[in-house]
């Protein structure tokens, strides 16, 4: 079996690589060291971070000049004591709004906190007047707050409108009355016309808070006042113009939105939540499906498979099996808690499925994949109404007439990560790309013009450690999405097809506590978390958020990518500074901070990647993708060589290299078990000039770098200690 790798010095390493890994296979029959290693970990996910104690202050104060589109906090006393709040209601499986007064967790702080829409601008209603509003809570956009038949308050849920026979959707349009919050139109779905239709019966109320609830009176003298503060000292929540996110300043966009999507199934009727996906897939691969201790093993064991398959034919995997597990493991776990996804339900994971699969192609080469059957959706808001400029929705040639898309909807996508290190090209260009078309191309540009940010599939190039697609950093006339003002505060927004998918990160923006991945992340860490994958096969972390993590002096390719210590190659998120310019005149007027997830160009070697970039879930009826997704029929046993004899490795440490060295150099060592470990650097006289390694390791071969930059020449000890082990040997650094 063939390497393709397409220099002579990949080749080389890999060869070398490839004889220590051997050992390592046979030394990996101890199971679930993934969870134990310290870098092999996704972010937390978003329900546990609404459950953490609220970092940030919870600060109110009042605000008199409210504007569409603000973050509120409303309150019915003078000193902010009494907040209005949504929650969720376990018994009766609905939000309820309420009144809060103790906030100690991230979900008290955003439970209180809304947004107020213009009518105009949410509804497309006719009305002249700009003083009406609607409310929304943060958390749930696909509310509005109404009343019952009782007069009490209450969330309506505005978007669902196919799915819930029983009930008449409507919401209330408020004023703000000298103090008093005046309901002053009542807006009632009507399913003739398709349209949320005023209510022309509605006589004007007030709201008044009494004992334990918020209801309506019609006595303007029996209500109460209602004071607002904005919501920004707590959350940073604004996309402000001007910003990294939209630093031209574009207008927030008023053509209409997309109406709600029509026939949309709803979660219970998806091909994930039914049998109906689950019926396609080989019954083998199945074993592997849900998450559960059961189907974990069963992950683990044909992972282990995989890899000694692989190792038998002279190839391996592109990283330690622990990620790959790890990433399935933190896929499984993401659960939405916000209504933010048009036929969402709260608490649906976020992926059905993950698996791994492994078949053969036509001339006998194996291709094993992660496969994530992804609903395609982020567990928390998208804040897609905050976006200056949407995508248009396609439907005519001219975006000013355009509606735009501001509604994400539950998708079904079936994406292939290899596992296999199938190696790495040297320029962008050495992956052929004609096959799908570039965003270059796509806009008359050659390849030998094209750049790595170009140089990029039109279509999705990975997925992100929620399920969510990933897009390059150029949107598709060559323009970063963020510069074109098209993504919102978390580096998201939709395409015409309803799609949510990244384009940018978030997290650098504004490091709210709301993205992909958050500074609560690194607490402890010694690397980026792992926030996504590229259907090349590359793993993407977060951004460098320090110096301390390791890695941060190995400058990122052009690729946005990098190599160092125990780490494959793989891609980071990071922020560069870019220019702006006028496209009317071409003149450069400026510049900002673009805060990538992915450039575009593919630094895996994609040449021999079947089914590269096709996510249709029909693969699994495809005569030739089926059997790389587990397709009904389609496994076949992996032919293990059961001969091969279990090697068990000891602790060791070896003669750094090069040696003598200038100014670094490589330090490899062995651990029988996952343990803790550290590895210091002492000078002649003993005193420590560095530590390079001190955190839990899994068991297995590792790397270190030392680099002696900063120190004169000599003789430097390096020694690595563990609870049961410890070895010290000299270096020379000569000068
Ligand atoms: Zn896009
Ligand atoms: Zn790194």
């Amino acid at each position: 079996m063939n390497l393709t790798f397409n220099s002579k010095n990949l080749q080389m390493y890999s060869i070398k690589y490839c004889a220590i890994i051997i050992i390592i296979y046979l030394a990996a029959s101890i199971t679930n060291v993934y969870s134990q290693n310290n870098e092999a970990y996704g972010p937390k996910n978003f329900k546990d971070r609404l459950n953490s104690e609220l970092t940030n202050n919870f600060h109110l104060s009042d605000q008199s000049d409210i504007q569409s589109r603000d973050y509120l906090v409303f309150s019915t006393s003078e000193s902010f004591e009494l907040l209005f709040r949504i929650e969720f209601n376990d018994s009766t499986n609905s939000l309820i709004l309420d009144y809060y007064n103790n906030i100690i967790t991230n979900r008290d702080a955003l439970e209180t906190i809304f947004q107020i829409t213009n009518l105009d601008l949410i509804n497309n209603v006719e009305t002249t007047s700009i003083d009406l509003f609607t409310i929304q809570p943060l958390l749930h956009s696909y509310f509005s707050i109404g009343s019952n038949d009782s007069n009490e308050l209450i969330l309506k849920d505005r978007a669902t409108i196919e799915f819930d026979a029983n009930e008449v959707p409507s919401f209330l349009a408020f004023e703000d009355d000298s103090g008093y919050l005046k309901a002053a139109e009542q807006y009632v779905y009507n399913s003739t016309v398709q349209l949320y239709v005023k209510n022309p019966d509605w006589v004007s109320k007030w709201v008044k808070h009494m004992d334990s609830s918020l209801s309506l009176t019609l006595d303007k003298n029996l209500a109460t006042t209602v004071k607002y503060s904005n919501a920004y000292n707590t959350f940073d929540l604004r996309l402000e113009t001007g910003s990294d996110f939209n630093p031209k300043s574009i207008t927030w966009q008023t053509n209409p939105f997309a109406q709600y999507p029509t026939n949309t199934s709803s979660y219970y009727q998806h091909a994930f939540s039914t049998d109906q996906f689950s019926n396609d897939i080989d019954v083998f691969y199945k074993q592997q499906f849900r998450e559960n201790a059961e189907s974990e093993q069963n992950a683990i064991e044909y992972l282990d498979s995989i890899e000694k398959f692989l190792i038998q034919n002279g190839e391996k995997l592109r990283y330690q099996k622990e990620y790959y597990l790890s990433f399935r493991e933190r896929l499984l776990q993401s659960t939405i808690s916000s209504s933010d996804i048009y036929n969402a339900e709260l608490d649906q994971h976020t992926v059905s499925e993950v698996y791994f699969t492994m078949a053969y192609d036509s001339e006998g080469n194996y291709h094993p994949f992660m496969v994530i059957a992804t609903y395609n959706i982020s567990e928390g808001p998208n804040f897609l109404i905050d976006v200056a400029r949407p995508p248009g929705d396609g439907s005519t040639n001219s975006y000013e007439t355009q509606s735009i898309t501001r509604n994400a909807t539950l998708a079904t996508h079936l994406m292939k990560i290899p596992l296999k290190d199938y190696g790495l090209v040297d320029q962008f260009s050495d992956n052929d790309l004609s096959e799908f078309g570039t965003l270059a191309s796509d806009v008359g540009i050659s390849v030998d013009q094209s750049d790595e940010y170009s140089y990029a599939s039109l279509r999705d190039m990975g997925v992100a450690i929620d399920g969510v697609k990933i897009y390059p950093s150029y949107n598709n006339t060559l323009n970063f999405a963020s510069a074109a003002g098209e993504i919102s505060i978390t580096g998201i927004h939709v395409g015409r097809g309803m799609d949510l998918h990244y384009h940018a990160d978030g997290h650098a923006y504004n490091g709210n506590g709301l993205n992909l991945y958050n500074a609560v992340d690194y607490d402890g860490r010694t690397h980026a978390p792992m926030i996504g994958f590229s259907y090349d096969g590359i793993l993407l972390f977060g951004r460098y958020e320090n110096e301390s993590l390791e890695g941060f002096n190995e400058t990122l390719d052009t690729f946005g990518g990098h190599q160092h210590g125990d780490y494959a190659y793989h891609y980071h998120a990071f922020s560069s500074e870019k220019e702006i310019v006028d496209t009317r005149t071409n003149q450069i007027t400026g510049s900002f901070m673009h805060h990538h997830l992915f450039v575009g160009a593919f630094k895996g070697n994609i040449a021999s990647i079947p089914g590269l970039l096709e996510t249709n879930t029909s693969q699994v009826k495809s005569a030739e993708l089926a059997k790389y997704v587990g397709g009904d029929g389609t496994y076949i046993p992996i032919p293990l060589n059961n001969d091969v004899e279990l090697l068990i490795i000891d602790f060791s440490l070896e003669q750094n290299y090069p040696n003598p060295f200038n100014p670094s150099t490589q330090i490899k060592y062995a651990l029988s078990e996952a343990t803790q470990v550290t590895l210091e650097v002492f000078n002649s006289v003993g005193q420590k000039v560095m530590e390079l390694v001190n955190t839990q390791k899994p068991a297995g071969y590792h790397t270190a770098t030392f680099d002696a930059s900063g120190l004169s020449s000599g003789v430097y000890l390096y020694k690595l200690t563990t609870p049961l082990f410890a070895e010290t040997k000299k270096m020379l650094l000569i000068k």
